[in-house]
């Protein structure tokens, strides 16, 4: 029989990696805790309809990357690219946006029929916040440092943050059209996917990956240079405020959203370690987004980073500096305490043990192996656990316990087993008062 495998572009994540996943949620949902955020969890199925109206037709996610099929029932569905369409369709429908500005967050897998590669899959996972009946340019400042923050503080380093504004619909169209003129007159400079681009949704050929068509755009006219004054205005405070916060910013004229509901800042923070999949997360403002989905009309603004890619320039970090917090994030815990035991009565009695401390908040690993002390041992200082905890025969006859350091040189003492209280008292001195399970911050 063949070997069964996952889908081309679809990834496991074994126990090594959601420790590590857990850990970064952790951070995030604390950080959203923090700014007052709400978390919001949509289907992962939604109506194909709503992708092709709030992401467009002409993008190449509802073009040529979304999971659809007809479901029994005849209903075309798609397996959700990305999660702001849901959030909004989800805040029009149960009538979120009447009760005041809604600062949300999710976090969950998207599917796009892409080319596999590092930092791209088929199904990928985001975290993603949006911030719905918010106008001023400081919303938008705060959104990035929300995000920013965020990567800071997980200790990920070689972050840069790049901003554009795409101005105002009308900003847009006159720059549209500048752009076409500029293109056409070296439309055979083009490759085929800019080329044709260029009639359905020219904006994106600025967001291009050729390198000779960067190279090309070097000289075109810019999206900063259409801008209104009042857009240039707007542009200029969320500068200057994003200065005032120390958020160290480049401005990238050729960043672009390639959509027609974004408009004004449009940001993405990319990493040095990632190659040519450099964006870790981007975001912008969409004020036109509600009502194209048929809501009253609705600024927002959000952002939304890739975890993959997330956890590649993690694992960077950590192993350029082992000392840090990236490193400290990676890490696979030990446990607080890891039982040893061996014989009838003793085995009976770990098992009860384990249970009570657990109960107590101790990360306990328990042997259930059977085998010979030194083997048990061996296992004891490989899980990396300061303490080993040890019930023979011995111990199970006198009803008590005997704890003994494994990284230091220190004494055994042995605790009766209806004392737990001492014990805990015990492991918590080498823990400063937390416990392995609480640890990860
Ligand atoms: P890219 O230009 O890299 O394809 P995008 O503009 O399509 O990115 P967004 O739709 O803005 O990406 O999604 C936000 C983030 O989600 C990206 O910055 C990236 O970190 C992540 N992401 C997008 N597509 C994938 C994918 N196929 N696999 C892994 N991560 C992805
Ligand atoms: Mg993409």
């Amino acid at each position: 029989m063949t070997q069964l495998q996952s889908l081309r572009g679809m990834v496991d994540l074994l126990p090594a990696q959601t420790r590590r996943w857990q850990a970064v949620e952790a951070v995030a949902r604390a950080h959203f805790q923090r700014s007052g955020l709400a978390e919001i969890r949509t289907p992962l199925l939604e109506v194909t309809e709503l992708f092709a109206r709030g992401i467009g037709e002409a993008t190449d996610v509802v073009g040529k990357e979304m999971y659809t099929f007809v479901d029994r029932g005849d209903r075309s569905c798609t397996l959700r690219p990305e999660g702001t369409a849901s959030v909004v369709r989800s805040a029009i429908e149960h009538g979120l946006l009447t009760q005041g500005v809604q600062k949300l967050w999710y976090a969950g897998p998207m599917f796009r029929y892409e080319r596999p590669q590092a930092g791209r899959q088929r199904q990928f996972h985001q975290i993603g916040v949006e911030c719905l009946g918010v106008s001023s340019a400081r919303s938008d400042v705060e959104a990035i440092a929300l995000a920013w923050d965020l990567l800071r503080d997980l200790g990920v380093t070689g972050l840069e943050l790049q901003i554009n504004s795409l101005g105002t619909l009308e900003d847009r169209q006159r720059y549209r059209q500048q752009l076409v003129n500029w293109l056409e007159a070296r439309v055979d400079q083009l490759d085929a996917d800019s080329q044709q681009r260029l009639s359905v949704n020219p904006l994106r050929i600025l967001d291009s990956k050729n390198p000779s068509i960067q190279a090309l755009l070097a000289d075109a006219p810019t999206l900063l240079e259409a801008l209104s004054d009042e857009s240039a205005q707007r542009f200029k405070s969320v500068q200057q405020l994003l200065k005032q916060l120390a958020i160290p910013v480049q401005l990238n004229p050729r960043l672009v959203r390639g959509l027609d509901y974004y408009g004004h800042t449009a940001f993405e923070i990319t990493s040095d370690q990632l190659g040519a999949q450099a964006t870790v997360c981007g975001g912008g403002r969409y004020d036109g987004l509600v009502q194209q989905l048929g809501g009253p009309p609705t600024a927002a603004v959000g952002w939304a980073l890739g975890m993959e890619r997330l956890m590649l320039v993690l694992e960077a970090a950590a192993a350029k500096n082992p000392d840090g917090q990236a490193a400290r994030l990676t890490a696979t815990p030990a446990p607080d305490l890891y039982l040893v035991n061996r014989g009838q009565q003793a085995e009976t009695l770990a098992l009860v043990l384990a249970r009570q401390l657990r109960a107590a908040g101790v990360v306990v690993e328990l042997d259930g192996s059977g085998a010979a002390f030194g083997k048990q041992f061996k296992r004891a200082d490989r899980s990396g656990s300061a303490w080993a905890a040890v019930i023979g025969d011995e111990e199970a006859e006198a009803g008590q316990l005997r704890l003994k350091p494994l990284q230091t040189e220190g004494e055994e003492r042995f605790f009766a087993l209806n004392d737990l209280d001492a014990v805990v008292a015990v492991l918590q001195t080498t823990t400063d008062g937390r416990f392995a399970s609480e640890n990860q911050r």
